[in-house]
């Protein structure tokens, strides 16, 4: 093992030795933008001590702390087909929390999410910057091209979430407000969220999202919510002391989950897939999905507007239930669920808009500006 990780080193000197690196710093830019490293002595490697090791799901990777060039992960496993763009590989728990991700966000919100790009090792980000700054120079490459060593996605726990287009999410809208709350419930968080540039130096990237584990995300959100802002990756780690950072790793890698957390916030009751013969709920802290047989459709029990089961269709041919086109709002207030066409939808409210009544009654629900 060790003599191959070794070479990396020696392939990215060699390259980088036609080029002059140096007078790089400063620039505002996408962290996005495959990189090279660059060292004092102008040359892109550095095995050396400084430089860390990124095993840690929370090891600082921003500009001042960068990952070692022979640094790559242990576990990484290729996503599968139905949720990645080209061939994607993350380290097994960002990967399994990732797939947990973009089915939620399909079946809760109808979104069709992709991962477009994923692990990115030292090599092929320094070659990439090599290039550019053959091209256009050094400074100009900085203005678009984050340096390997400092990308995050080195560290094998990072997805750029695209439609299936291959188009980045454009964040401001009601996906991006969906994310910002599901995506920690599942262990994961937006790396450089809009107003967070002063302290990352890179511009807002609401594509790029970073595994943490479900216990630190959650604390990530907890601070957004108390402070009423959103927060960086860079300065979430750069405020934990290191017995947090020590404890919530523990928490990150699996020790003291509780098995309820697995579910990521499903439950027993579960939710139905949009395509209505599909169940998914949790059971003994590990989320099922059931499809439901023969005639039987996806619809709540009897009485129940939440809690859903397989059963035979209803008389009328819906799979309503006893929800009506009037439907009813979630808890809070950001979804709205109602009866079309004999179907469930679940819809997410835009903008300012809050799920409420319609003015004059009390049981007709709509998203409306918050009155
Ligand atoms: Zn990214």
């Amino acid at each position: 093992m060790h003599h191959h990780r070794r070479e990396p080193c020696q392939r990215i000197l060699v390259l980088l030795g036609l080029i002059a690196v140096s007078g790089c710093d400063g620039l505002l830019q996408s962290s996005d933008s495959p990189g090279g490293a660059r060292s004092a002595s102008g040359s892109c490697t550095q095995c050396s001590s400084g430089w860390l090791d990124g095993s840690a799901l929370l090891t600082p990777v921003n500009r001042e702390q960068g990952l070692r060039s022979d640094y790559e992960p242990t576990d990484l496993v290729t996503l599968p087909a139905s949720v990645a763009l080209g061939s994607q590989r993350l380290r097994k728990a960002a990967a399994d929390a990732l797939v947990s991700l973009l089915k939620a966000a399909y079946h809760e919100l109808g979104a069709d999410l992709y991962c477009a790009s994923s692990y990115r090792s030292f090599a092929t980000q320094c070659t990439l910057f090599a290039s550019y700054a053959a091209r256009d120079g050094c400074d100009e490459a900085n203005t678009y091209s984050a340096q390997a060593g400092r990308s995050e996605h080195q560290l094998g726990t990072v997805c750029d979430l695209a439609d299936a287009t291959g188009e980045f999410l454009p964040g401001e809208n009601a996906l991006d407000e969906y994310l910002a709350r599901r995506a920690p419930e599942l262990g994961f968080v937006m790396s450089y969220p809009p107003g967070t540039s002063d302290v990352t130096g890179y511009i807002s990237e609401p594509w790029h999202f970073r595994y943490l584990g479900r216990k630190a995300a959650a604390q990530l959100r907890e601070r957004e919510l108390a402070e009423g802002r959103r927060l960086s990756t860079h300065e979430f780690l750069r405020d934990l002391s290191e017995e947090e950072r020590a404890a919530l790793e523990e928490e990150g890698a699996g020790g003291g989950t509780t098995p309820a957390d697995d579910c990521g916030g499903v439950s027993l009751k579960g939710y139905c897939w949009a395509d209505g013969k599909h169940l998914t709920y949790c059971k003994n802290g590990k989320l099922v999905d059931l499809a439901c047989s023969g005639e039987n459709v996806c619809r709540p029990r009897q009485g129940s507007v939440d809690d859903f089961d397989c059963l035979p269709p209803p008389a009328d041919g819906g799979s309503c239930g006893p929800v009506t086109a009037k439907g009813f709002c979630s808890a809070d207030r950001s979804h709205l669920t109602f009866c079309k066409e004999g179907a469930l939808k679940t819809i997410a409210c835009s903008g300012e808009n809050v799920c409420q009544p319609r003015e004059g009654t009390t049981d007709d629900f709509d998203c409306l500006p918050a009155r």
